[in-house]
């Protein structure tokens, strides 16, 4: 739960509310305008339920943000809702055949006891693919970045994360209905260049696999206060700029040290 920032300048612990005063009034010490505070608490209201990027990193890190009274800087949180912003901003000023596509969809998730599967809970898993060419039939996400990524192939969870806006969108006919999508990629972009990088569709009964495996791990780790998730070892490369990683540390010290000097490997 994030209701609260850590002030890099003066005004130590406060509240988003509080912070987005300071930003109006004008004489605040940051260079943050109140629309960017404003468009901060939106993007992490929007964050409630479940959504596709919560299912490519570590499952705990989620945990841990839907759980714990979260006190992060405001760089911290303006990094995460920094893909937002841009893909508004190409929704407003590119042209008229790029379409944003908002996904949402229930899933059935199961509970397996003797092998025997029972209805468990419907869940809602929510998305957004940042460009949709019905022209060309390209399907596209933009992440910004500091320094373009050196490798042919887009880093394991951007590409995870298009196909799980895949995964979505294939089961909504509204989008597909005579639509046959060609290309698939990422293009990463920084201060001046852009890099476009294919990603290579996965196979469908692996991924349906690990959506829903994913969903229920997390599912009834919140609704029943259960055990954290187990962290997944080619997760650890997150730990360096985790938001949670202060609660994470008091019980998994030695796992984050063995494991953060992993790097995340491309698709
Ligand atoms: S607007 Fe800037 S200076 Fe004011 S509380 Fe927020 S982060 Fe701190
Ligand atoms: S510190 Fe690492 S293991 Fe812990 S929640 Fe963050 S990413 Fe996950």
């Amino acid at each position: 739960m994030i209701k609260h920032i850590t002030c890099h300048k003066d005004k130590g612990q406060i509240s988003l509310r509080e912070c987005l005063i300071c930003a109006s009034k004008g004489d605040n010490k940051c260079h943050y305008t109140s629309s960017m505070i404003r468009a901060i608490i939106e993007g992490i209201k929007a964050k409630k339920g479940y959504q596709t990027t919560m299912l490519t990193g570590c499952l705990r890190k989620v945990y841990f943000e839907k759980t714990q009274e979260l006190y992060p800087e405001i760089d911290t949180l303006y990094s995460l809702i920094k893909n937002t912003s841009f893909r508004e901003h190409l929704k407003y000023n590119e042209l008229d055949f790029i379409h944003e596509i908002a996904l949402k969809k229930k899933i059935q998730l199961f509970s397996t006891t003797n092998e025997v599967q029972t209805p468990l809970a419907k869940v809602t898993l929510e998305g957004n693919i940042a460009e949709v060419n019905f022209r060309t039939g390209l399907i596209r996400n933009y992440i910004p970045c500091e320094t373009i990524p050196f490798n042919q192939f887009p880093l394991a969870h951007h590409a995870l994360h298009l196909n799980i806006c895949l995964y979505l969108l294939q089961e909504d006919t509204r989008w597909l209905y005579g639509w046959d999508p060609q290309i698939f990629e990422i293009v990463y972009i920084d201060m001046s260049r852009l890099k476009r990088c294919p990603v290579r569709v996965f196979d469908y009964i692996p991924l349906d696999i690990y959506i829903k495996d994913s969903l229920l791990l997390l599912h009834n780790c919140l609704t029943q206060n259960a055990s954290l998730p187990l962290i997944n070892k080619k997760d650890l490369w997150q730990c360096e700029s985790c938001i949670t990683r202060e609660i994470c540390e008091k019980k998994y010290i030695k796992e984050i040290k063995e494991g953060r000097y992993d790097e995340e490997k491309t698709y």
